[in-house]
C-alpha cells in the first residue's frame, strides 16, 4: 500500500484531500499543528486503520516528522485566510517557508512525490485578468498580506530550486478561493463570515463597496484537481491553477448568500482592507489540458452544501 504524507491534513482542504486519498486506497499520515485545523475534521478517519494523525508543526526538524516511507507528499499547511495574517503573521511565514524547505528536504529524502500548494495571493493584486500561470503578479512586498503572499512565492522559489537542482518529482498548484463544509465558522472570509451573519440575521459585512471580484471553487472539485495533479503523468515541474472561473462581484455574493438563506439581514459597507486585489479570476486552460479537469459544482450548488454544514453546527 502506497503512503501519503499530508501537512495540514486536519484544515479545511487538508481533510476532505485525507477523505479522498483514504478512499482511493492509500495509506495517509496526517501531519498538523491544530493551530488553525482541527481534529473534529478527521475524527471520522481516526478509527481507519490506514490512517494515522500526526501532531506536530511542519517547521519542527524533519526527523521528528517522518519515521516511516512516504511516496507522496502534499504541503497544505498554513494558515490561509486575511485574518490569520492579522492575528498569526509569523506562524504564516514559517509555514510557507520553513515549512516548505522541510517538505521539500523530506521529497528528497525520500524519493516521494511532492505537490506543493501555492496560491492565486502570488498575482497579488492582478493587472492581468483571467490570471495565467504565466502571469509573474503585482504583489506588494511590505503590507498586511505580504506574510503570505511573499512565503508562497518563497515556497515556489523554492520548489524551483530543488527541482532544478535536485531533480525532485514535484509540481505546484495555485489555489484560487476555495469553500464548503469544514470551513472554520469564524475563518474570517467572506463566505463563511455571509453565510453566518445571515443564518443568525446580523448584518452581512462588505468590506468597501463590493464591487472586488473573487471566483469561488467548491471544495469537492478543488480536491480532485489536487488529486489529479499529483497522480496524473506529466505533471512534474508545472504550476497549475486550480479554481472555478465562475466570477462574481462581492456585493453580488451578499445578495445570493441573502437569497439562498432566506435572510432578512441588512447589508453594511466596512472598509476595505489595504492590498484587497480587485479582481480575481483563474484561467484554468492549462488545468483542463494537463489533467482533463475542470470544476463540475455551481456556486449555487455549493453555497447550498455549505449553508446546510453551518446550519449543522448550530443543531
Ligand atoms: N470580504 C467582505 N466581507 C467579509 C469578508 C471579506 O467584503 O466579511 C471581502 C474581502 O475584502 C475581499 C473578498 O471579500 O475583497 C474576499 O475576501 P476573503 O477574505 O474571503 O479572501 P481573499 O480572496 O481576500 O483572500
Amino acid at each position: 500500500m502506497e503512503t501519503c504524507l499530508v501537512t495540514g491534513g486536519a484544515g479545511f482542504i487538508g481533510s476532505h484531500l485525507c477523505d479522498k486519498l483514504t478512499e482511493n486506497g492509500y495509506k495517509v499520515i496526517c501531519l498538523d499543528n491544530l493551530l488553525t485545523g482541527s481534529k473534529k475534521n478527521i475524527e471520522h478517519l481516526l478509527k481507519n486503520p490506514n490512517f494515522e494523525f500526526l501532531e506536530a508543526d511542519v517547521c519542527d526538524p524533519i526527523n521528528q516528522l517522518t519515521s516511516q516511507p512516504i511516496d507522496f507528499l502534499f504541503h497544505l499547511a498554513s494558515p490561509a485566510s486575511p485574518a490569520d495574517f492579522e492575528k498569526i503573521p509569523e506562524e504564516v511565514l514559517l509555514a510557507n517557508s520553513l515549512g516548505g524547505l522541510n517538505v521539500l528536504k523530506i521529497a528528497e529524502k525520500a524519493k516521494a512525490k511532492l505537490l506543493m500548494a501555492s496560491t492565486s495571493e502570488v498575482y497579488g493584486d492582478p493587472k492581468e485578468h483571467p490570471q495565467k500561470e504565466t502571469y509573474w503578479g503585482n504583489v506588494n512586498s511590505f503590507g498586511p498580506r505580504s506574510c503570505y503572499d511573499e512565503s508562497k512565492r518563497f515556497a515556489e522559489a523554492a520548489t524551483y530550486v530543488y527541482l532544478h537542482k535536485y531533480g525532485i518529482d514535484v509540481r505546484l498548484v495555485r489555489i484560487f478561493n476555495t469553500y464548503g463544509p469544514r470551513m472554520r465558522k469564524d475563518d474570517g472570509r467572506v463566505i463563511s463570515n455571509f453565510i453566518n451573519q445571515a443564518l443568525e440575521q446580523k448584518p452581512l459585512t462588505i468590506y468597501g463597496k463590493g464591487g472586488q471580484t473573487r471566483s469561488f471553487c467548491f471544495v469537492s472539485d478543488l480536491v480532485e484537481g489536487i488529486f489529479k495533479a499529483m497522480f496524473t503523468d506529466g505533471t512534474k515541474g508545472e504550476i497549475i491553477n486550480l479554481g472555478n472561473p465562475e466570477e462574481y462581484k462581492i456585493i453580488d455574493l451578499a445578495d445570493k448568500v441573502k437569497k439562498l438563506t432566506n435572510s432578512n439581514s441588512e447589508i453594511v459597507f466596512g472598509n476595505l482592507p489595504p492590498d484587497d486585489p480587485t479582481q480575481r479570476q483563474p484561467d484554468i486552460t492549462k488545468a483542463k489540458r494537463l489533467l482533463s479537469w475542470e470544476p463540475k459544482v455551481t456556486v449555487n450548488e455549493g453555497l447550498l452544501k455549505t449553508i446546510e454544514y453551518y446550519k449543522s453546527l448550530s443543531v
